[in-house]
């Protein structure tokens, strides 16, 4: 049964003529179909969000809290539900999706609590009887749009800073995998989040994007997907004066030291790596190995792409799911065709699998030069190119030496070393024996090319916020 989605316009869901399939990647078959939203259904949500806001923002933020935190306790109870939605239209395994739906729910209840502490601040005065004071105020109606690769938790940084704020939103998830951001908003209807404060369209991206950006009412964009669309985002948003956040590409560097325990990093990053098929912003993707613990690390890394089993992530057995699109599974396959036509050594996997559904294996390649497409371009897949090093300074520039910086990772026993390197490593995020860069509590968000503004932590509100000064006298 093929499901039928619909737009959500003004807490009314509506069918439009036009549809699109959705394709589940494991099997190659229509999994959904979501109506496409035409210029007057653009029209009508960007009025929605503009007439709902005028109330939302007057809502206190101690209610919105109550709302958003409900919101998360729904996620949390119908997860395996969401998850397995997931899973049919991404392809991560079952439990991947699952885990995906209850991290997401930290991510209400933390800006619940964040919408309490909107604080403003008094400014001592130069005169008696006057009172200076700084407000801050939700930006107004926002546009959110959210990428494939983690569907609700994507479009959960949208939807809870903003709805926390006071902002209203209209989510645009990404057409491949659209059922899980639509249950989530399901959710947040139920939670009580009023008809209009949260709107669902989706279609052709570039002709939502262009005329939401463009119109009138909405004041506030985040994307989460590519640099190229970041950067045809962020001209759109700076054609209209509209503030935007981006959360794009990076291509994490890991740089293991010679005193690293090497079956503590390869069991850590092994587990990040084949999450969602490597699919993940914020997955390691350049692995830079000092020379001492280099054959070890490429032999325990070889062992743990064996202890893969790539299958349907609907079944239990499986750890790794297809990749989501046939576009990805030609994109993986020519990033690691290039490395070996350069010289690197193919040390496990480097084809696809089977002839039905986006299965790629998981590839382990040695010695990979440094002119390797793969090392300079995000592989958002299953690979590990390796590099050797030999002294601190070489490997801190081979991970500085392109223009991303969303995490990188490191390895090492040396207090001295982690210490320095945190300083010194070009990144929104770095983990140093640890993977753990992407919580509710602490901002997210990369430098350079990989974008600007953070979701999470107390940054996380400021991109919908606007600053206002007061001065009264009496
Ligand atoms: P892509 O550049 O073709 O598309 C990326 C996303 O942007 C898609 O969801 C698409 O629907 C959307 N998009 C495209 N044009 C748009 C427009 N004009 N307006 C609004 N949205 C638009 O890339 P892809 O093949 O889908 O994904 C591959 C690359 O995307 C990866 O290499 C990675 O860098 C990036 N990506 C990053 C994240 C992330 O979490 N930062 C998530 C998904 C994809």
């Amino acid at each position: 049964m093929v499901r039928k989605l619909k737009l959500l316009i003004d807490g009314q869901w509506l069918d439009t003529q036009n549809a699109r399939p959705v394709i589940n990647p494991a099997t190659g078959e229509p999994e959904a179909e979501l109506s496409v939203a035409r210029s007057e259904d653009l029209a009508a949500a960007a009025a929605a969000a503009a007439a709902a806001f005028e109330k939302w923002k007057r809502v206190s933020a101690l209610e919105r809290g109550n709302m958003l935190r409900k919101c998360a306790a729904l996620m949390r109870e119908r997860a395996a539900a969401i998850g397995e939605l997931i899973t049919r239209e991404n392809g991560k395994t079952l439990a991947e999706a699952t885990l995906e739906v209850q991290w997401a729910a930290d991510y209400f209840d933390w800006f619940a609590e964040e919408a309490r502490r909107v604080y403003g601040r008094v400014i001592p005065a130069r005169m008696p009887g006057v009172r200076q004071m700084v407000l801050r105020e939700p930006i107004g109606p926002s546009l959110g749009l959210s990428p494939w690769n983690w569907p609700v938790m994507t479009a959960t940084r949208k939807l809870a800073p903003a709805l926390a704020a006071g902002c209203t939103v209209i989510l645009k998830p990404a057409e491949e995998t659209p059922s899980g951001p639509v249950e989530l908003v399901k959710l947040l209807v139920e939670a009580g989040v009023p008809a209009g404060a949260v709107n669902v369209v989706y279609g052709d991206p570039a002709h939502i994007s262009s005329e939401l950006i463009a119109s009138k009412e909405i004041r506030k964009v985040s994307f989460t997907g590519s640099v190229p669309v970041g950067r045809h985002l962020a001209a759109l948003a700076g054609q209209h004066l509209k503030r935007i956040t981006l959360e794009l590409g990076g291509h994490a560097p890991v740089l293991v030291f010679d005193d690293a325990d090497v079956a503590d990093a390869v069991a850590k990053l092994a587990t990040f790596k084949f999450r969602t098929s490597g699919q993940v912003c914020s997955c390691p993707s350049r692995f830079f190995v000092q020379e001492g613990v280099y054959d070890e690390f490429v032999e325990r890394f070889r062992q743990a792409c064996a202890r893969q089993v790539v299958g349907n992530g609907l079944d239990t057995q499986s750890t790794m799911g297809p990749l989501t699109s046939e576009r990805r599974l030609h994109a993986v396959s020519a990033f690691v065709d290039n490395a070996v036509a350069q010289g690197a050594q193919l040390l496990h996997g480097g084809k696809r699998l089977g002839a039905r559904g986006n299965f790629y294996a998981p590839t382990l390649l040695g010695d990979v030069p440094p002119q390797a497409q793969l090392m300079q371009e995000e592989t958002f897949g299953p690979i590990v190119p390796v590099v050797r090093f030999q002294r601190y300074e070489e490997a801190i520039a081979l991970a500085n030496g392109l223009n991303l910086g969303l995490s990188a990772y490191a390895f090492t026993a040396s207090l001295a070393t982690a210490q320095r390197l945190s300083e010194d490593i070009q990144s929104g995020m770095v983990g140093i024996n640890s993977m753990a860069v992407s919580i509710a509590e602490a901002p997210f968000g990369g430098i350079k090319d990989s974008g600007q503004g953070h979701e999470g932590g107390q940054e996380g509100l400021e991109g919908y916020l606007n600053t206002k000064f007061v001065s009264q006298a009496g």
